[in-house]
């Protein structure tokens, strides 16, 4: 049965990480090498972009100085000897021209053409210039144009003087060098994308599949807590929001096997310890069947019948409000409670059983106010002083005091009875601990009542501690400490005007 449950949980858990196959690790690196490669093509089009731009601006800069440079040349030769006709010198001096202007270009192919767009000189005659009709025309009109022809940029720029335009001056540019630069940059900016790419993935990939590992160990630690295996050491060990959420589930885990743990035993203890006088309950009416006709057994079977059915009563009530306690908070309505008439009355209340077993009850208060529930304080105030008259011995005292200190009230409720042995006080305030059972079943005990005492007074968020005995002194000191009302007010003020 166990074995298949187990298989069962193993199965979906298989299905489940079927399911997160294309997890977070796969998002989360794709995701990151899709804005990467963003990032890094943006980058990459703006930096090309840019490089083009200034290339070009820098060879239009560089031709139009050569061509004006170009222009004065040709018009200072000219004005050296203007014998003819501006038409007439471009075409006679055209090829001597174009062969200085190309030498004083530093080699640059320089073809000259007239007002009709006759080419009237070339610096290297051989080249065939028909391609360039439509730029020509253009130029022809007195402006600047360009035409890019494979790797050469062939640019036309008027020849103006002041009599007008006489020509056009053609020159070549050579954007091999240009394009080489823009081409190794365009190759160094996608080598170094591609390797960045690649890299920030594989480390983007390793971390995140280190976190998805962390998840998938608390995945699998909240599965072991949820089938009530409770883990004690924290699963994840890092020190973010992992390790913290991991340790969060450990101290959960820790908490609920301790609760589960004290409510078993409690449980257990609970039904022992209504074991016990049901036995004797039983074991009387045994009794009864067998001499039905003593008149002796039956006032005695009657007497500790009544007795264990008291006691068990008793239990009963302590289980469930120690029960309700534990599960609802126990809404507690915390008022403004005079401590003096509280403890006289509860002294008042336990007056006669004192004086039937021959003891004085003595309560000396200072006026003191505290804030807390009253029902509470009636049940923690008759608990510790039905103790003190109850642990204690004919001729014996009981002293109640009561005064303040700081911000609390402190109840001392002194007794000169049979004392409590060292060993005993540390389980003193646990659930049934009795310190011996022969003792709690004379004084009709149930060892509830302490620990009902002490969540109570936790509750009205006081304290109640068993002060250390001085050496020879009968008896022991409870000491209760109670917030004041006059200071919870005061402070629930400040937390207002704050
Ligand atoms: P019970 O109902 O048995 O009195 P408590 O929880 O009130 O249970 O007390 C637990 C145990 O502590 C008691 O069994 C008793 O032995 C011991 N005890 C409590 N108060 C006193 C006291 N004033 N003097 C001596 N022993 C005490």
């Amino acid at each position: 049965m166990k074995g298949s449950a187990r298989y069962a949980a193993t199965a979906t858990h298989r299905e489940r990480r079927k399911g997160l196959r294309f997890g977070l690790t796969w998002r989360f690196s794709l995701a990151l090498a899709a804005l990467l490669l963003l990032v890094v093509g943006t980058l990459t089009l703006l930096v090309l972009r840019e490089i083009e731009v200034n290339q070009r601006e820098r060879v239009e800069a560089l031709l139009k100085q050569r061509s004006e440079l170009a222009n004065l040349r040709v018009q200072q030769t000219y004005l050296a000897n203007p014998l003819v006709d501006a038409q007439t010198f471009l075409r006679r001096s055209g090829p001597q021209l174009a062969a200085d202007l190309g030498s004083l270009l530093s080699g640059a192919h320089v073809v000259l053409y007239d007002a009709n767009g006759r080419e009237v000189g070339n610096s290297l005659p051989l080249s065939r210039t028909d391609a360039v009709r439509d730029t020509l025309d253009y130029a022809l009109q007195g402006k600047i144009a360009y035409e890019v022809s494979e790797d050469q940029l062939i640019y036309m720029a008027p020849l103006m003087w002041t009599i007008g335009q006489v020509g056009v001056v053609q020159i070549h540019y050579s954007l091999q060098a240009d394009r080489l630069f823009y081409d190794s940059v365009a190759a160094g900016m996608r080598n170094i994308g591609i390797g960045a790419l690649a890299f920030s993935f594989l480390l983007g990939f390793l971390y995140v599949r280190r976190v998805v590992r962390a998840i998938r160990s608390l995945h699998l630690a909240a599965g072991d807590i949820r089938e009530g295996r409770y883990i004690t050491e924290s699963p994840v060990k890092r020190r973010d929001e992992l390790g913290e959420l991991s340790e969060g589930i450990a101290y959960m885990s820790r908490e609920i096997k301790s609760s589960f743990e004290r409510q078993k035993q409690f449980m257990g203890s609970v039904s022992h310890e209504f074991k016990t006088p049901l036995t004797s309950i039983i074991a009387y009416t045994d009794l009864l069947d067998m001499y039905r006709d003593d008149p002796q057994l039956l006032e005695e079977a009657r007497a500790n019948m009544r007795k264990e059915a008291d006691r068990l009563l008793e239990m009963v009530e302590k289980v469930l409000r120690l029960s309700e306690l534990e599960q609802y908070e126990f809404s507690q309505r915390a008022e403004a409670v005079p401590l003096r008439p509280l403890l006289e009355e509860a002294a008042r209340r336990l007056q006669a059983k004192a004086t039937q077993l021959g003891i004085a009850i003595r309560t000396e208060s200072e006026e003191v106010t505290v804030m807390a529930d009253r029902e509470s304080l009636v049940h923690i105030f008759l608990n510790v002083l039905d103790n003190a008259v109850k642990y204690n011995e004919p001729g014996g005292r009981v002293d109640v005091s009561c005064s303040m200190r700081g911000g609390n009230a402190i109840v001392r409720v002194r007794d000169t009875g049979i004392g409590i042995p060292d060993e005993a006080r540390a389980k003193l305030f646990e659930p049934f601990y009795t310190v011996s059972k022969d003792r709690a079943r004379l004084s009709g005990g149930t060892g509830l009542g302490l620990s009902l005492v002490k969540r109570l007074v936790l509750l009205q968020g006081g304290a109640i501690e068993l002060l250390p005995s001085a050496s020879g002194a009968r008896g022991v000191t409870f000491e209760i400490t109670l917030p004041i009302a006059s200071s919870a007010s005061a402070a629930h003020e400040q937390r207002l005007q704050r």
